[in-house]
């Protein structure tokens, strides 16, 4: 058994290590070709099959039903905050952007660059520790479309359920949390997502969206920057990243063989019950940051009653090997991220090492 590190990484994130050994025995002479992937084509038959079968795996794992493109693009989530009101959002329309945290936040300020956005709600008033209710949601029907964040990656709160927007495109960016639990694929127009928190290292980007939404992209957008051009050559109109394609294949595979979204659920409430009980029985000595009903499930943020107090937590925590649990820069305090590919293991190791520190400082 290979010694790991108890990796509670943000972003790039835990893999599944059967994964890494999978890689591992293919990296050098990848099923009998004898080369790597990453020395082919990517228009060879090996690579095909790769790109073919990972967009297959989605539809498969995320119920993706009829008259939905799959695209595998570069420029990670933070290119789509530009490439969708490029595409999604003409002149004389608005864009509504749901206020959720500092991701949410990156995505409107993006859109305001290429046309008219507003906020339609905002939880900033109660330093997004919430999800704004959905009474709170204003949707117009004229909207070009609604922006939401599904899980706030650095505040650690997540939305339960979703706007029903009508008519208005739902968009949403999953970057932190898909595939972490099942959702309705058809209530959105556009998902997407970095790969590196729970889908497979850097370096690629999901989009899945309407095939509708693709058809007319603007004529002065640049040919990389329409969606339309990806959707026509399958994600093979330039040199994709392909190793990170196939990493993704592997973790694709590795969802499925666990038991899919469903199950991924289950565990990932199984795993974050865990760090939240000790939280909540800690009589005040952890502090949970999310109100309790947004909590996320994949990104567990708390407090100790002092600074000095947190980083000791992180020093010690780190001597014995755990590592990730400090907060975000922009935020401080503490966060466990408990991904897909994170153990039960090590998730219990952390809320054993709590205890613990409890013990000795409290
Ligand atoms: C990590 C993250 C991003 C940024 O992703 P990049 O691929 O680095 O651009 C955007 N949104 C959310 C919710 C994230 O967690």
């Amino acid at each position: 058994m290979e010694k790991r590190a108890y990796n509670f990484n943000a972003g790039p994130a835990a893999l599944p290590l059967e994964v890494l050994q999978q890689a591992r025995e293919e990296l050098v002479n990848y099923r009998g070709i004898g080369m790597s992937l990453m020395e082919v084509s990517h228009r060879s038959k090996e690579y095909e099959q790769v790109n073919d079968e990972t967009q297959q795996l989605f539809r498969e794992l995320m119920g993706i039903p009829e008259g939905y493109h799959v695209l595998l693009l570069q420029g990670g989530a933070s290119t789509q905050f530009s490439m969708i009101p490029m595409n999604l959002l003409p002149p004389g329309k608005t864009a509504g952007y749901v206020m959720t945290g500092s991701w949410a936040e990156k995505a409107y300020k993006e859109a305001k660059l290429i046309g008219e956005a507003q906020i339609v709600a905002s939880s900033e008033a109660d330093n997004f520790a919430k999800i704004p209710s959905l009474k709170e949601i204003s949707i117009h029907p004229d909207l070009a479309y609604l922006h939401i964040t599904s899980n706030e990656t650095i505040g650690g709160i997540q939305f339960q359920q979703f706007p029903d927007t009508g008519n208005v495109p739902l968009v949403a960016d999953m970057s932190s949390d898909i595939l972490s639990r099942p959702i309705d694929v058809s209530s959105f127009a556009l998902i997407y997502a970095g790969a590196q928190k729970n889908l497979g290292p850097s370096g690629v980007t999901v989009v899945i969206v309407r095939n509708e939404l693709v058809q007319d992209s603007p004529k002065h957008l640049p040919t990389m920057f329409r969606y339309s051009t990806h959707a026509a050559n399958q994600s093979l109109y330039n040199t994709p990243p392909v190793y990170s394609v196939y990493m993704m294949n592997l973790v694709l595979k590795w969802v499925r063989d666990q038991g899919g979204a469903i199950e991924m659920e289950r565990r990932n409430r199984e795993k974050t019950k865990l760090i939240y009980d000790m939280i909540d029985q800690s009589g005040g000595f952890y502090r949970g940051v999310a109100h309790p009903e947004d909590r996320s499930q994949m990104n567990v943020t708390f407090r100790l009653n002092d600074e000095e107090l947190e980083k000791q937590f992180v020093k010690e925590s780190s001597a014995q090997g755990f590592v990730g649990l400090k907060g975000h820069r922009s935020v401080g305090g503490l966060r466990a991220s408990t991904y897909n590919a994170v153990p039960y293991d090590s998730c219990k190791a952390l809320a054993e090492f709590m205890g613990d520190f409890q013990k000795r400082n409290g």
